[in-house]
């Protein structure tokens, strides 16, 4: 990935949908990431974003070939509203089942009503893809981190997601729970122990996926399988975490 590159500013990122590796695609917004996984039965969908990401979203299904009927499941990666509030729309236009952690559950009614409850180690599978969950805390307490294998004309590379990684909920008095940030940092930890090499972005500026796009469109090249970016993604977080709570001393 160029490293210095002049970008447009951050209201101006428009990412046109586009296919990561093999059966994984990107269908979102710069502000808000969703994508599908193409199982050959049927699609999988991972967050849909707020109301206005749901045309980005349909757009994006259309342009990529797909229908919204193709999206058989919904996944909610935490309650948040940029992640969740057109989850009950697109599931009933498409019939998706919609999925969400435990303890997410009750604070993500106010914008659907998820049909599948996630719990550790639960798994969905949908064609030639199973998915799998672990719960990683701290961002919301029913942040859930998914995994699963991504194929592209023979190749397996493993896929995964941290389904929060925010630190904003880390700073004192915006806590969505008590004990996140001890959560945060368990949950950092233990995901720095999956082998991932295709590091899907929970928003778009966790995997940089505006610019690997950019060099995607104008040199073919893709930076999407990476041995270190989530790795290096997740040290970012704990060191953010430690920054958060040095601020909140001061
Ligand atoms: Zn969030």
């Amino acid at each position: 990935m160029r490293e210095k590159r002049e970008l447009p500013p951050k209201n101006e990122r428009i990412i046109e949908p586009f296919r990561l590796f093999g059966n994984v695609y990107f269908i979102g917004s710069y502000g808000e990431s969703s994508h599908v996984i193409d199982t050959g039965e049927g699609l999988v969908m991972i967050d849909t974003g707020s109301t206005p990401n749901l045309q980005i979203v349909l757009n994006g299904l259309e342009k990529l070939g797909f229908a919204p009927t193709d999206v058989k499941y919904i996944i909610n990666s935490h309650w948040h509203h940029d992640h969740t509030e057109a989850t009950r729309a697109m599931a009933e236009l498409s019939g998706a089942k919609t999925l969400i952690g435990r303890e997410d559950y009750e604070k993500a009614k106010r914008f659907f009503d998820a049909d599948i409850i996630i719990s550790e180690g639960d798994t969905l599978t949908l064609g030639n893809t199973t998915f799998e969950f672990i719960e990683t805390p701290g961002h919301t307490k029913g942040t859930l981190s998914i995994f699963f294998n991504a194929e592209d004309d023979g190749r397996t590379v493993r896929a995964g997601m941290f389904g929060g990684a925010g630190v904003n909920t880390l700073h004192q008095g915006k806590f969505d729970y008590e004990g996140c940030r001890e959560d945060y940092r368990k949950s950092v930890r233990r995901l720095m122990n999956e082998p991932v090499e295709l590091f899907i972005g929970n928003h778009s500026w966790n995997n940089h996926t505006y610019e690997k796009w950019l060099d995607l469109v104008e040199t073919g090249e893709n930076h999407f399988v990476s041995h270190n970016a989530w790795i290096r993604f997740l040290e970012s977080c704990e060191r953010r975490l430690d920054e958060t709570i040095a601020k909140d001393n001061l």
